[in-house]
């Protein structure tokens, strides 16, 4: 599903990087916020910044305690090594992170197994969690953990609704499975839909969000839970290797984008919006309308194929990637403007 479009050299430079939100450098107040920072050894808890960045996501998403990790996928794996043993099943939407773009990590580092369900933009249903419920016994796997994206990358940004997230947790729950909340864009689905990020965080044990998607850090993640979760999540940080030293360096970019960075993203869903709209007006091009920052584009009935697009608007300037065989993926953020929106446009309309 993942596929990186390796650089050409002879390729004008980038004008216009859609590829990912992943893309965006650190602005200069954000490096000079890091410049600044108290530091100390953060894995004897004496980095003063790294600590009250964990405090703060910490009340952010309504839980006792947090733990600075160095990226989203490790909270992923720190969260699912602390809830599962080997042996036990995880379920999950079919296209999830976890699924299609962690390496593997599930099965590899935690023995678990991933088990995918089917559904419209990234989300299952309450009946689809229900009847993949296998009960226990002696025959199947475990099945300890429920572990859901908010926002939904493959299913183009897609917001879960708090009564799903509710009704679901609660099934999971009831079959004593605990529930995880893959936060990478958890702020673009509290700014896009006004429901604060500890209300939907609320009915799960673990969360995290990530700082270097829309908030424009360069490193960092914070996963949030009850304190006795936590303090287990720490033994599984120390054994991977991801106990640092005076990453209070990081925090301070990972707390200037909180302080700065947050709000704005209501602009890059209004750039998503805009850039869906025009993309639509396109033939051949479908879109579904974007609830966050995340546009994908069927290109299917245009006669040319994803990559064919992607290397045509690569030689303007413009970057986006290709998902799967009739998807192009385009992400607004931190360094893509309204008017970057149009120029990628026109891009389009030039090759169409
Ligand atoms: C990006 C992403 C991750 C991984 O985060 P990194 O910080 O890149 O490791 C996990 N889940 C989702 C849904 C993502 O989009």
């Amino acid at each position: 599903m993942y596929a990186p479009v390796p650089p050409d050299p002879n390729a004008p430079e980038v004008r216009v990087n859609l590829y990912s939100d992943t893309q965006t450098r650190p602005t200069a107040a954000m490096r000079e916020a890091m410049m600044a920072a108290e530091v100390g050894d953060e894995q004897l808890g004496l980095d003063p910044t790294i600590n009250a960045l964990c405090a703060r996501v910490a009340t952010l998403l309504g839980k006792e305690a947090a733990i600075f990790l160095p990226s989203g996928a490790m909270c992923n794996s720190v969260a699912i090594l602390t809830h599962c043993r080997p042996g036990d099943e995880i379920v999950a939407h079919e296209t999830a992170h976890i699924i299609e773009a962690e390496g593997g990590a599930p099965w590899a580092l935690a023995g678990a197994s991933v088990l995918g369900l089917p559904g419209p933009r990234g989300m299952f249903s309450a009946e689809a969690l229900r009847g993949a419920l296998r009960g226990r016994s002696r025959y199947s796997p475990p099945q300890t953990l429920l572990a859901v994206e908010q926002t939904s990358n493959l299913g183009g940004g897609a917001i879960w609704p708090l009564a799903t997230l509710a009704e679901l947790t609660g099934i999971a729950r009831e079959a004593g499975m605990a529930a995880h909340m893959d936060g990478a864009r958890l702020l673009n689905a509290a700014v896009a839909s006004g429901v604060p990020a500890r209300d939907f965080a609320a009915p799960f044990d673990t969360v995290w969000i990530d700082f270097t998607k829309g908030l424009g850090a360069p490193l960092g993640a914070v996963l949030a839970g009850s304190a006795e979760t936590i303090g287990r999540a720490w033994r599984w940080k120390q054994r991977l290797g991801g106990s640092l030293r005076q990453a209070g360096i990081c925090a301070a970019g990972c707390l200037h984008a909180l302080d700065y960075h947050v709000e704005r993203l209501a602009e890059d869903h209004a750039n998503a919006r805009r850039l869906a709209d025009g993309l639509a007006e396109i033939a051949g091009i479908a879109v579904e309308s974007p609830d966050t920052n995340l546009v994908y584009a069927d290109v299917a009935a245009t006669g040319r194929t994803p990559e064919d697009w992607a290397s045509a608007l690569r030689r303007q300037g413009i970057m986006v990637s290709v998902m799967g065989r009739t998807r192009l993926r385009l992400c607004t953020h931190l360094d893509v403007s309204a008017e970057d929106i149009e120029t990628a446009l026109a891009a389009f309309r030039a090759i169409n």
